[in-house]
């Protein structure tokens, strides 16, 4: 019965109807400290900071760089790769774990060298990457921070890194915590040849990382509400057998305990940075 039937075949659908939906996934991102609802393209407008209630969102090193530096910078170190020298495995292969976070991010290792300029100023700027296995300081780190310093004595520039870490790497044993005596005895070098380093601590940087380089600046400063610490809060509370105090950890109780010299809102750390190194260049 042609009456009941279709003869003729049905339009093309020009979209196949998984495709139909409309995309409103990643427009609109949850601030994680006041809970509002913000559009993605004001908060990238705003530094990543949320423009209700200032929370610092974190930040990957690129676009770190591209907030202090004006314009263009010339990388440095960039083909230094972790050899495995334990060969080490958990839940992965450690060799794996690298070769998935390099294929992610498009780097060798979790930081940036970059020698550009701050408001016309010449520095050597170093920023952590903290979506590459936790911007966690193994031989690579240690050593492209080694070299950063070098290269800031060799070239008298001043020396800015911007930690974001969760400590050495694990993976990598004592050979990670070697690191910490090496950059710590590079910024001695550093310190005598009377060349400022600025240490900015992003949230989070903690371990070896706040073990050694991040709380050996000239002048450390913290973003607002970043975690800065050694150990975690619940080893430490179940260390001393105490609770620890309100906000403890966070860059305002470090500020006030004596532990940084400031804590500098994102829109304002480069210039804040530039006077600091007009003040001690000068
Ligand atoms: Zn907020």
């Amino acid at each position: 019965m042609a009456w009941f039937k279709r003869d003729k075949k049905a339009i093309d659908q020009p979209t196949p109807p998984e495709e139909r939906r409309v995309r409103t996934e990643g427009l609109w991102v949850k601030c994680d400290s006041c809970r509002a609802i913000v559009f993605r393209k004001d908060l990238e407008e705003n530094l990543l900071v949320c423009p209700k209630c200032q929370f610092h969102f974190r930040m990957d090193a690129k676009r770190r760089l591209e907030m202090l530096l004006d314009g263009k910078w010339t990388e440095h170190d960039t083909g230094m790769v972790s050899t495995d020298p334990l060969k080490f495995v958990d839940t992965k292969p450690y060799s794996k774990r690298i070769k998935d976070a390099q294929k992610k991010l498009g780097m060798n290792d979790a930081i940036i060298t970059a020698e550009g300029q701050l408001n016309g100023k010449p520095v050597i700027c170093c920023a952590m990457e903290f979506g590459f296995i936790g911007g966690s300081m193994g031989a690579v780190v240690g050593e492209k921070v080694t070299r950063a310093i070098e290269m800031s004595i060799d070239t008298r520039q001043p020396i800015i890194i911007v930690s974001c870490s969760g400590g050495a790497r694990m993976m990598e044993g004592t050979i990670s915590l070697m690191q910490l005596a090496k950059v710590a005895a590079a910024l001695g070098r550093l310190d005598d040849e009377k060349l400022p380093y600025i240490s900015v601590l992003t949230d989070p940087t903690t371990g070896g990382v706040t073990a050694s380089f991040a709380m050996l600046g000239d002048l450390n400063i913290a973003e607002p509400g970043a975690l800065i610490g050694f150990a975690g809060p619940r080893v430490i509370e179940q260390t001393i057998r105490q609770k620890l105090p309100e906000g403890f950890q966070r860059s305002e109780f470090l500020l006030e305990h004596g532990f940084l010299d400031a804590v500098v809102h994102r829109k304002d750390m480069k210039g804040f940075i530039a006077n600091t190194l007009d003040l001690l260049m000068s």
